[in-house]
């Protein structure tokens, strides 16, 4: 189900003169999973630790986003060979010269016994049409020039109605302060011109930054190279204005279905038939008027 186009929200949402709306590409063919990303993500922005032990089902330490993880990268285990994919560190090495990738472990365990990891670094979609922003009594979250939806810890009332509406589990209320937390997309650093913490720390550019238009673009020839290759999974996920939350300011390349990654295939934006719903509720209330009238003129 489709939300309505939405070409600039920024400028929607009433700035004057905002710049191009940036994002995420997150490319999972290349994760090596080294999770650099969350600690970026958790130094930059000081965000407490949040248990750190591996799960008894995974390698992963940190299970999933939270309001003490907002970047997660998911290990999934799959039953199923490896075969001619390759992890894409050919394309990563033309991409980081100043990076010694051949030091890098190639997408681990990279064995061909009918066993494959897929890695992903999952993160706040900074939604085209967000149910968090649409729910939030106080203002605490808001849309900002650069596109993307931010929350305000200091006027956040911890009323937590945004954690229910969003479609993706994302954002989080902390137990200690009860307020919510998610991902700002380092809405600090992009007004100094510097990239995200977790892009930036990124070894194989896995996680890129960028104007959304030209992310889209970068992702869809990469696509056609993996088809070329014989990779025929690869998908993009979220890339598209047409999908039920308008598109995604961080959007994923996936090597198998959304599914398998936990991530919702066909997102709604939770809040897309309130003014709909407040329409009947206004018109069952006038007609309610009019009966009541109707009765009591005939009582008369
Ligand atoms: S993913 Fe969830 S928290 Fe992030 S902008 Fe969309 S609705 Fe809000
Ligand atoms: S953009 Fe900043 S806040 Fe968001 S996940 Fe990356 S490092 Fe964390």
């Amino acid at each position: 189900m489709s939300a309505r186009p939405l070409a600039d929200p920024a400028r929607a949402a009433g700035w004057d003169a905002p710049g191009e709306r940036v994002g995420f590409f997150t490319d999972t063919s290349i994760c090596i999973g080294c999770k650099a990303c969350e600690v970026a993500c958790k130094e930059w922005n000081d965000v407490p630790e949040d248990g750190l032990v591996f799960l008894d089902s995974s390698y992963d330490n940190t299970g999933t986003l939270g309001a003490s993880t907002w970047r997660h990268v998911a290990f999934i285990e799959q039953a199923i060979p490896l075969g001619g994919q390759d992890a894409g560190l050919t394309e990563a090495r033309d991409l980081v010269a100043e990076v010694d990738l051949d030091a890098l472990p190639a997408t681990p365990p990279e064995t061909h016994d009918g066993f494959r990891w897929l890695m992903s670094s999952d993160v706040c979609k900074h939604c085209t049409h967000a149910a968090c922003l649409d729910v939030c009594p106080t203002g605490a979250l808001f849309r900002t020039e650069f596109g993307t939806v931010v929350v305000q810890e200091d006027i956040c009332n911890g009323c937590g109605y945004c954690v229910p509406a969003c479609p993706f589990g994302v954002i989080d209320q902390r137990h200690a302060d009860g307020r919510v937390w998610k991902c700002t997309l380092c809405y600090d650093r992009l007004h100094v011109g510097l990239e995200p913490a977790c892009a930036q720390a990124c070894p194989t550019k896995s996680i890129q930054f960028g104007p959304l238009s030209e992310l889209r673009e970068r992702a869809r020839d990469r696509v056609e190279t993996l088809h070329g290759r014989g990779v025929t999974a690869a998908r993009l996920y979220g890339d598209d204005d047409g999908d039920g939350v308008g598109g995604m300011g961080a959007f994923f390349l996936l090597l198998d279905d959304p599914e398998v990654y936990r991530l919702p295939p066909d997102p709604v934006v939770t809040t897309r038939d309130v003014r709909a719903m407040w329409k009947a509720a206004a018109g069952a209330a006038v007609a309610l008027v009019g009966l009541t009238a109707a009765v009591a003129g005939r009582r008369r």
